[in-house]
């Protein structure tokens, strides 16, 4: 069977061309597709009826179903987990802010890259998400919201390493932008990497979407430890493929970095990012780790977080501490999952 939401407007005129139609039916096919609340193929009553039944016979649109669904009563949070039709459960967030939302989507199930502070890195890798199932949690949010609270950003950092499903990102990200369906603007979708360095570049080559890179140190010697990728594209290798990221206009590099007490928020620290990003547009995420029981990292102390955002800032750097949102409903990768499967283990995860 074929899966029509996994198609892109272009792939969809081959299908329609290959089965002798007009390559218009398939920009009105796809229009619908993406249309929310769009209910079945018979609704489409502007494709012939004979093109109609065609496609009913030889595909489908493929739905995510909601296995739960939960809203967080100290920021208005919301986090999803969908049932794949194969029973893998992937998790959604809906981030609600003063003067926008913003989505965070899953790219895989599981995930394979093994950062060492990560629940989500414990599971290990399943399987990739097709461009239906990750297209598909935007489409499932916007039919389950109401319209003000529609999201205007979207960003890669749910399960998963999005550039190790390389294909099929940038396939839902063409899907997600293309004027005749969702229509989002690129310069409102950042996907996010551990940092597997070729597909950096690539991305930027062929999608004009914002880059996010979970750095967390500032040495190999420590990335080597918490991230397994680095042993494979080491931090210089990483800072060269950020410098040759094709940015969107007035657009930076963001950098997430997790800060471990005692690991990595060092005065030292402070002056080899700079050297680090040196000659890149940048920005910085703080983010305080979350312990995860287990794992072997601990949190950081308030003032930890604050003094190493002043070192940042006197350097000359936008350094933010990015608050954590929905902690009562364990928003983050990885922690959804878990509960959906019945696992019951109730700690936070950090974003990858
Ligand atoms: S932090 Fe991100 S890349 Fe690393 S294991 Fe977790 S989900 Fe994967």
């Amino acid at each position: 069977m074929i899966d029509y939401r996994s198609k892109t407007p272009a792939e969809l005129e081959v299908l329609m061309e290959s089965w002798g139609e007009a390559a218009f039916r398939a920009r009105q096919f796809f229009k619908w597709l993406w249309k929310p609340g769009f209910s079945g193929i018979t609704e489409i009553t502007e494709l012939p009826k004979a093109l109609r039944a065609r496609l009913a016979i030889e595909g489908l649109v493929y739905d995510l179903k909601v296995q739960e669904v939960i809203t967080s009563l100290l920021d208005g949070t919301v986090k999803w987990a969908f049932r794949l039709s194969d029973g893998a459960i992937i998790e959604t967030v809906l981030i609600p802010s003063n003067s926008h939302t913003t989505l965070c989507i899953s790219s895989q199930v599981g995930c394979g890259m093994g950062c060492r502070f990560c629940r989500t890195g414990t599971m290990g890798f399943e399987r990739n998400l097709v461009p239906s199932e990750i297209a598909g949690q935007v489409l499932a949010v916007l039919e389950q919201t109401e319209r003000e609270r529609w999201p205007r950003n979207i960003v890669f950092m749910g399960m998963g390493e999005p550039l190790a499903n390389f294909e099929n990102v940038v396939s839902a990200v063409r899907i997600l932008t293309h004027e005749l369906g969702l229509n989002f603007s690129k310069r409102r979708i950042t996907v996010s990497t551990c940092g597997l360095a070729p597909q950096i570049v690539r991305l930027g080559k062929e999608t004009e979407v914002g880059l996010a890179i979970s750095l967390h140190a500032t040495t190999d010697e420590l990335r080597d430890k918490i991230m397994p990728v680095n042993r494979r594209y080491p931090l210089g290798e990483l800072m060269e493929a950020c410098r040759r990221y094709r940015l969107p206009r007035r657009r930076r590099i963001t950098f997430e970095y997790i800060i471990f007490r005692g690991l990595n928020h060092s005065q030292q620290d402070a002056l080899r990012l700079s050297h680090l990003l040196r000659g890149i547009p940048s920005k910085i995420n703080l983010i305080a780790y979350n312990q995860v029981q287990g794992l072997g990292f601990d949190a950081p102390r308030h003032e930890d977080v604050a003094q190493f955002q002043r070192y940042l800032l006197n350097i000359g750097f936008t350094a933010v501490v990015r608050k954590s949102r929905g902690r009562d409903i364990n928003a983050a990768c990885g922690q959804l999952w878990a509960r959906a499967l019945g696992r019951g283990d109730e700690e936070r995860v950090n974003p990858g």
